[in-house]
């Protein structure tokens, strides 16, 4: 947490989810492989400065339900110690994602887009292949 007085405020807004970076997807498996993490709960996908991650909404164990004070804030990972001013949650809560999904239905719509409309990128390459050698 940063500032006391800032985060008295706040319901602990940065200790109710933690997000992992993962390979970025390159084929339709890849993508499929996402849509299955977007099959669960409380799971989305973000892409940042071309960079994925996988998020998991899911409250810290050690979130006190009654003043959202950490439980162990003496012995905190490093993670929360690092946790900075510009990233905190609750005063620079904008986030500038290039993509974001929050099911695996938002997933299927991307891969029928991305891979349907590589599907005719070749089908029009093949066509023009044709048109030529006739
Ligand atoms: S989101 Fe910001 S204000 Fe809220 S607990 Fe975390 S550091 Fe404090
Ligand atoms: S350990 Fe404490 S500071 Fe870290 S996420 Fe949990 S409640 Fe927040």
């Amino acid at each position: 947490m940063v500032k006391k007085s800032q985060c008295d405020k706040c319901t602990g807004l940065c200790c109710r989810y933690f997000a992992l970076p993962i390979e970025t997807p390159e084929t339709k498996q890849d993508y499929d492989d996402i849509r299955w993490y977007l099959c669960h709960k409380d799971i989305s996908v973000f892409v940042e400065d071309g960079d994925w991650y996988l998020n998991v909404k899911n409250v810290c164990r050690h979130l006190s339900p009654k003043d959202y004070r950490c439980k162990i804030y003496d012995k905190r990972p490093k993670i929360c110690r690092d946790y900075k001013h510009k990233d905190c949650d609750y005063t620079e809560g904008e986030y500038d994602f290039e993509l974001h999904f929050t099911s695996d239905k938002e997933m299927e719509e991307y891969i029928k887009i991305k891979f349907y409309n590589n599907v005719t990128e070749k089908q029009k390459a093949k066509k023009r292949k044709r048109k030529k050698s006739r």
